[in-house]
């Protein structure tokens, strides 16, 4: 077989990590999505998985796209591999010249690899192993250590990884410098012991052209003031949110995105009732909810269209398609026979 020439591309390819679902993953991947944008780099994550039941198989797939593409494209130029349930599947999606990330604690026969795809082994449950005592910690902090390992390999800048760490971990300064420790022991690992970074770059935007692309505007240089403007503001006035019922899995994917916690899935009930159990305060009665049912469990699901912000979150989130962004058209009705032809227009 002909010598496979590792892919290169900067702020252009994608990522695909391979999990075991309850392995607290989910927010190790996503602030790798997060830390990309904070590069002002666009990226499309998605989840996909097959179910929500803890042990079984779960992949989140994030496309770092400088030209804002939304949509997935097929192939995964990096695999990281951290489930052995899922491995041979994992290991032939990668696109030939690719890379693969693995934990190298035990060794793996040849046999287990491809010969057209760089593999790059970091030991991290041993890392874990002899850093932390606590069973729980050596898992969570894992997805942490590979964070920092990806870090290096990648070229990203680690002030950024930590600033959205101290966002997130904010008042609670142990859990706050635990993880920025775990994410220097995988950086420092991957630093010391490979060659960083691989064909695959992140590079930083410079923050003047990103914040002319509305793409890549929203994770750069808010100040809290600025921010909360730009919270208030509809993205899409003339795109809905549409909810196809039938395609629900109730994983509740798109409550968690949600940034405005306007989604809820609950029991039906009066009105009144209703708009007290939702995710935030229901403020203004005289604003409609979206509600459908037509669920498995008998629930419903309940928007509030009066905080939505359009922004198609839930509809990036959602792994089966059952919420959608549509244009809204208006057909306009005119009274009389002089009145000019029926037009359509966007809202
Ligand atoms: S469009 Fe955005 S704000 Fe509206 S429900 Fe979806 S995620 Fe929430
Ligand atoms: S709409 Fe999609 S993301 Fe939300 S709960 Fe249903 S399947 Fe999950």
């Amino acid at each position: 077989m002909p010598v496979q020439k590792p892919i290169s591309s900067v702020n252009d390819f994608v990522v695909r990590f391979a999990n075991v679902n309850g392995s607290g993953s989910a927010s190790a991947n996503e602030l790798f999505a997060r830390s990309i944008l904070r590069h002002g780099v666009p990226v499309s994550p998605r989840n996909i998985f097959p179910s929500n039941i803890q042990g079984l198989p779960t992949w989140y797939e994030v496309r770092v796209t400088e030209d804002g593409h939304l949509g997935a494209r097929g192939g995964v130029d990096l695999m990281v591999a951290m489930n052995p349930q899922t491995w041979d599947k994992d290991l032939a999606s990668i696109e030939p010249g690719g890379y693969l990330f693995y934990d190298s604690t035990k060794p793996m026969p040849s046999s287990k690899f491809r010969a057209d795809i760089s593999v790059i082994g970091v030991p991290l449950t041993a890392i874990a192993n002899s850093t932390y005592t606590d069973p729980r910690q050596r898992q969570l902090f894992k997805n942490i250590i590979y964070l920092g390992a990806l870090c290096a390999l990648l070229d990203m800048d680690p002030k950024l990884i930590e600033q959205l760490i101290s966002e997130q971990y904010k008042g609670k300064e142990k859990l706050l410098s635990s993880n920025v420790h775990a994410l220097h022991l995988g950086r420092d690992w991957a630093l010391q012991n490979l060659k960083c970074p691989i064909g695959l770059r992140v590079k930083k935007t410079d923050k003047v052209v990103a914040l002319k692309d509305i793409r890549a505007e929203v994770e750069l240089g808010y100040d809290v003031k600025l921010a909360l403007g730009e919270a208030q503001r509809c993205l899409n006035c003339d795109i809905q949110t549409v909810f196809t019922a039938p395609l629900c899995i109730e994983c509740d994917a798109c409550v968690d995105i949600c940034p405005m916690d306007c989604i809820s899935f609950t029991q039906n009930g009066e009105e009144a009732d209703l708009r007290q159990r939702l995710q935030a305060p229901s403020a203004h009665l005289d604003q409609d909810l979206y509600v459908a049912d037509g669920l498995k469990t008998g629930r419903v699901m309940v928007k509030d269209e009066d905080v939505c912000l359009h922004c198609g979150l839930c509809a990036e989130r959602c792994p089966t398609g059952a919420w959608d962004m549509q244009k809204y058209l208006i057909d306009m009705t005119y009274a009389g026979s002089s009145c000019p032809s029926k037009s359509r227009s966007a809202a």
